[in-house]
């Protein structure tokens, strides 16, 4: 890290930089820009599992070939509530960025709107993907599946993914509700982070090789595996993304993609949009009595909360990074302000 370099960095600056660092490791700029955007703002909320530290991932996952950066995204089905899109060993954030607007669309007409995305790799948060249309007024649910990480209903092996869903909705009097979560007990970037850091995990977030109980991130890595959030409960759940994310769309479970190390999986993903006008109701204004209820019973901070004050904080002073996210900049963009 340079002794100069900003702690602070305004986000246009940092979407710039790190768009300069896909192109110049093969990336397409259209495929880059909605990447880089992604990677921002998951630095930008405070969201650093999924952030800068994931630059590097992409990148090699390009340069190997396992990972295309500049195939355009397809769409290879239609229905009026339907799109399946294929992107061709892409990135799922294109095809998001370039059906939005149709998808919601499809939504206002029928009431509702699916969007299937297979042979993709996503690499990122899920609520980028989604808080934008309870902007729009849609409620929206998003899944997607990763490379098999999670323990199965008692099992000892990993066989689910860490399968990340996540919920949005309007409000009528503040931003959107968002709540985005793995299915895992901690996500398999915060245990990178963990390894990187040389700190332990809390108990009962992962096994080793041997299904043995461990805190210790290395041995979770390395061949251990990680406990589904809330038991045999959160199992179903990541089995339910299996269908939804893998199966629905045409991409492989989570057990059945490559091992890529740290690079994205090989994926599918599901997003469903909701339109309230179309029920005749209004979500936005009837979801306030059950936030206040939610405040009066002494709950201080909603789900979503910590990044919005984040995200303020950033457009004030810039988003903060730490030394290793500037390091990991420096690395994959050398030369660049
Ligand atoms: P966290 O456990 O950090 O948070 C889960 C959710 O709970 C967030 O919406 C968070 O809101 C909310 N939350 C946490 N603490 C509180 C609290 N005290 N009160 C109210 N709400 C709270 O997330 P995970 O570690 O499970 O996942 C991290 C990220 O990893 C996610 O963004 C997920 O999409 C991503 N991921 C991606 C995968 C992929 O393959 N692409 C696979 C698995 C995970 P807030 O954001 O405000 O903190």
């Amino acid at each position: 890290m340079s002794p100069t370099a900003p702690l602070r960095v305004p986000e246009p600056e940092l979407v710039a930089r790190v768009v300069d660092a896909l192109v110049r490791n093969g990336f397409d700029a259209q495929v880059a820009a909605p990447v880089a955007s992604t990677i921002v703002a998951c630095e930008r909320d405070g969201t650093p599992s999924h952030g800068l530290l994931r630059l590097p991932g992409y990148i090699e996952a390009v340069h190997t070939g396992y990972a295309d950066g500049r195939v355009l995204p397809e769409v290879v089905g239609k229905r009026d509530s339907m799109l399946v899109v294929d992107a061709r060993q892409g990135f799922t954030h294109l095809a998001l960025a370039q059906w939005r607007d149709d998808l919601m669309q499809r939504a206002a007409r029928t009431g509702t709107a699916v969007l299937l995305i297979r042979d993709a790799h996503h690499f990122a948060a899920l609520w980028p993907d989604i808080e934008d249309f309870a902007v729009e007024g849609f409620v929206a649910i998003s899944c997607v599946t990763s490379r098999a990480r999670v323990i199965g209903w008692g099992g000892t092996k990993a066989v689910f993914g860490t399968n990340a869903s996540a919920f949005a909705c309007p409000r009528a009097d503040g931003p959107p509700i968002v709540w985005d979560q793995s299915a895992s007990v901690m996500s398999q970037g915060d245990v990178l982070r963990a390894a990187r850091q040389g700190l332990p995990l809390p108990e009962g977030v992962g096994v080793d090789i041997d299904g043995v109980p461990t805190t210790d991130a290395a041995r979770v890595l390395d061949g251990g595996a990680l406990v589904a959030f809330g038991g045999v409960k959160g199992a179903s759940i990541a089995f339910a993304v299996e269908i939804l994310a893998a199966a629905l769309s045409g991409s492989p479970f989570g057990f059945e993609a490559p091992v890529p190390g740290n690079r994205p999986s090989k994926c599918g993903q599901f997003l469903l949009l909701v339109d309230p006008r179309c029920a005749g109701t209004d979500v936005a204004r009837r979801v306030e009595p059950l936030v206040d209820a939610v405040h009066a019973s002494g709950t201080q901070k909603l789900p979503g909360d910590r990044r919005y004050a984040r995200r303020q904080q950033a457009a004030e002073h810039g988003i903060e990074l730490d030394a290793h996210a500037l390091d990991i900049l420096d690395r994959c963009a050398p030369g660049t302000a």
